[in-house]
């Protein structure tokens, strides 16, 4: 039998890191098989659906490269609100076989009754009142439909991570397949979706697995075989609470647009929760490869951002250089106000700041002094390094810089040295000064590559640009 997931996202906001480690999850697991992972997105919330929603999960999963496949049979994504017929037809086959029967209690007298069962030491549930009295179709009352739980129904079940599952048919009441105004409720919908997409294992969070056991009653009432489970465990902040907002919130866009390579994303996500031996880092063909649902702890998985950090430096340091660009190239942009095209000084920065970036963003910050003029210098580096004792010997540095046959590193570094000797300064002393010149800050690679970078007139140009600023802020 060839293994077919799903994941099937209620479509109310954009992709989170959640949902997005268990459409990981699933497709790693059925690419690992050689099997199909679909998609199919549960709208029935009508109010809070929407399309631009479908469109931004989707566009998250491409971005992880999460490709998913065609669904046999149907033309596009399932959506649970195109198939309401189907699941009404469904709540008909199952009143037909008397699988399922009207109740017209009302919302009161159930309250009274789960009140009742509480008041008893016993789990809140529905009694049962409705369940002979036989009531058809022509019945003149307003009616829900309930699943006739049988005795011996089957609730348990081995789960693929959290092993025996489930709880005693005796604790399941006879719950409610359609409301009154015949709309079917979410367990009916994921069921029939599921046994109709042909779906062999359903991965989720463990936030699901309370539905479980209806879900089996509902598959042996329908006659379908159920698939296998698989829940997967919470997600939860450093040191075990629940997640925060800061994380749970946080969309797969939102982590792009903060500067991490989908190679960083792909990794941090599948950690948290599955791991194969000691393994930190993997591409996408190591994780096809090695995924299992073995792999998957059994206790909540914590959501570390330092090894976010850590795992997107990584990449950063060691990406090619024209991936990392193609990546780079958005934030650079920004920072530049304009077009940014590869050329071999830039790459030349690029991996210069390699070492630096924890970030895109980061890393575009620090390279903003190369894509534009429009520096500011940072006061307090300003205030600190641009003092009027040095602007004598930046005066005659400026100068021996001007003069230099060769714009190179080994020339820059012997100007700097005659100007260090003449004036008893050390090479901090002016390299700082010549760094905030230049870059608008006291951090930068190498002073005499990033001026080499650079070039020799915009170089010349800030440096005239800080020793003016010195004399004026002395007159001041
Ligand atoms: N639509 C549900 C959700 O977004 C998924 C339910 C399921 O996987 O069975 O959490």
């Amino acid at each position: 039998m060839s293994v077919v997931t799903r994941y099937a996202p209620s479509p109310t906001g954009a992709l989170h890191i959640g949902g997005a480690r268990t459409a990981l999850f699933n497709w790693a697991f059925a690419r690992h098989a050689g099997g199909t992972f679909v998609l199919r997105f549960e709208d029935t919330d009508r109010a809070r659906s929407t399309r631009e929603s479908e469109e931004d999960v989707l566009e998250a999963l491409s971005w992880l490269g999460l490709d998913y496949d065609p669904v046999p049979g149907f033309a596009e994504i399932p959506r649970q609100s195109e198939r309401l017929d189907r699941y009404r037809e469904t709540v008909e086959t199952l009143l037909r076989t008397g699988a399922a029967y009207r109740c017209t209690c009302t919302v009161e007298e159930v309250e009274a009754m789960r009140e009742a069962a509480r008041a008893a030491g016993r789990k809140p549930s529905y009694d049962g009142t409705c369940r002979d009295k036989g009531i058809g179709a022509e019945v003149d009352l307003p009616f829900c439909v309930r699943l006739r739980v049988i005795e011996g129904g089957l609730t348990r079940w081995e789960d693929l991570i959290a092993g025996n599952s489930g709880e005693d048919v005796s604790q399941v009441d006879d719950f409610v397949l359609a409301r009154t105004d015949g709309t079917p409720i979410y367990h009916l919908a994921v069921v029939v979706d599921d046994h109709d997409m042909g779906i062999t294992h359903v991965i989720r969070g463990r936030e699901h697995m309370t539905s479980t056991p209806r879900q089996l009653l509902l598959y042996q009432a329908l006659g379908f075989a159920p698939p296998q489970f698989a829940h997967v465990p919470l997600l939860v902040e450093p040191g075990g609470k629940k997640l925060s907002k800061r994380h749970a919130s946080v969309s797969v866009q939102s982590y792009r647009d903060r500067g991490f390579t989908p190679e960083t994303m792909l990794n941090f996500i599948a950690r948290l929760g599955w791991g194969h031996s000691d393994l930190e880092i993997f591409s996408k063909e190591e994780l096809v490869k090695l995924f299992s649902l073995t792999g998957v702890g059994r206790s909540p998985s914590q959501v570390h951002d330092d090894k976010l950090l850590w795992l997107s430096q990584h990449y950063i340091k060691t990406l090619p250089m024209g991936t990392l660009f193609s990546y780079a190239r958005p934030f650079l942009e920004a920072e530049a106000g304009g077009p940014v095209p590869a050329e071999p000084g830039l790459e030349r920065l690029l991996d210069l700041l390699r070492e630096r970036s924890k970030s895109l963003a980061e890393m575009a910050r620090l390279a903003r002094f190369y894509l534009t003029d429009a520096i500011e210098l940072e006061p307090k580096a300003a205030r600190k390094h641009l003092t009027p004792r040095i602007a004598q010997p930046l005066q005659e540095l400026r100068d021996a810089l001007a003069a230099l046959p060769k714009w190179s590193e080994e020339a820059l570094k012997q100007s700097f040295h005659v100007a260090l000797e003449r004036h008893a300064v050390k090479l901090a002393e002016l390299a700082q000064p010549v760094r905030v010149a230049i870059v608008g800050g006291a951090a930068s690679p190498g002073i005499f590559e990033t001026l080499e970078l650079l070039g020799r007139e915009r170089s010349l140009k800030r440096i005239d640009a800080a020793i003016e600023r010195i004399g004026t802020d002395a007159e001041d």
